[in-house]
């Protein structure tokens, strides 16, 4: 079936399939709900089966049933050169403007289809239109083109003028459940068993960001904390040095490495609270590293690691959103953790 190679959602795929074959699709649809889930990749099977050579044929009522349908429209929307379906991005840019919506979407979508049956427009990320793009988006809404499917996607609907989201049948996409991202993640990437429940557990139910985590501090993570857990804190310089040891700089990179590792000792320390609680060894996301978190954990109060956990969001804070003296920072962190 359509659909079916996208993990997750099956209320929303079922949903659309069947407005599909019962020929009551909306002329535009909102689709939001936390980035790395999907989202697109449903618009694209959406505008696949509303063009496909395969479901389309009414003469004998054939449901949509073919997964891997390889027919010349299914094949030019998987490449993303069908002429009538076309993707709206921002690509980086400040936000997308109104010339962008004229140009792209307007002007394309008054045409009729020149192979398939829709045209669809899918902008991703629609939320980035200004209001002037988003106002000459209204008018395209209030005055539908014919034989046209509008889908937006967005992680952020209240950043869409009211009048553009109560137009729109809007679909809600949930964070998937941490057993498909694990499922996922162990098919499409080299990492180990354990690294893939860090993974998982770091990815708050998006794919997208789970694919995108720090392959390589991935990798570093359990010897991460084990630098961490050896360090004499009456020892300046083994605080120093782990501190060294950080990426501090203020490239994106370093930020999103350094956020990182703010998650991988949270998870750290949250299964010592998972430890001391009395939860088995499965709920654990350092499944390598059980002996020595479980020595530390018994040598520390549960009121001394819940304040560590909070110490270490407060550092979060200050580090990423306000402005902390990064170095003083880090090592206060260092330091209250391993005291
Ligand atoms: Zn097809």
């Amino acid at each position: 079936m359509l659909f079916t190679s996208i993990i997750g959602h099956e209320f929303q795929k079922e949903a659309l399939m069947r407005a599909v074959n019962e020929n009551r699709v909306s002329h535009a649809y909102l689709f939001f709900g936390p980035d790395g889930v999907g989202k697109k990749l449903v618009a694209i099977e959406l505008a696949r089966a509303l063009n496909c050579y395969n479901t389309g044929n009414k003469a004998n009522k054939k449901k949509i049933t073919i997964n891997e349908c390889d027919c010349i429209s299914c094949k030019k929307i998987k490449k993303g050169i069908h002429p009538d379906v076309f993707l709206i991005e921002y690509g980086g840019v400040k936000d997308i403007k109104v010339d962008q919506i004229r140009e792209e979407l307007e002007e394309r979508l008054y045409f009729k289809p020149f192979e398939g049956r829709f045209k669809v427009a899918i902008v991703d990320e629609a939320h980035r239109m200004n209001l002037n793009a988003q106002n000459a988006f209204l008018k395209t809404l209030e005055e539908p083109p014919s034989d046209s499917v509008i889908i937006l996607i967005t992680s952020q609907p209240q950043a869409l003028i009211p009048t553009i989201r109560s137009r729109c049948q809007s679909i809600e996409f949930k964070p998937l459940p941490e057993e498909s991202v694990f499922e996922e993640i162990k098919k499409r990437e080299d990492l180990s068993p354990d690294e893939s429940v860090i993974a998982s557990r770091l990815s708050g139910g998006s794919l997208g960001r789970a694919l995108s985590l720090d392959k390589e501090l991935l990798q570093e993570r359990k010897e991460i904390i084990m630098k961490l857990s050896d360090i004499n804190p009456n020892s300046a310089s083994q605080v120093l040095d782990f501190v060294e040891s950080m990426p501090r700089g203020s490239s994106p990179r370093d930020i999103d490495r350094l956020m990182f590792i703010f998650d991988i000792i949270s998870l750290w320390l949250r299964d010592m609270v998972l430890i001391k609680i009395g939860f088995s060894e499965d709920f654990l996301s350092n499944r390598d590293l059980i002996s020595l978190t479980r020595r530390l954990a018994d040598g520390w109060s549960m009121d001394n690691i819940l304040n560590k956990i909070k110490f270490l969001e407060k550092t979060w804070y200050a580090v990423f959103r306000g402005n902390a003296n990064k170095q003083i920072a880090l090592e206060n962190l260092v330091l209250g953790i391993v005291d």
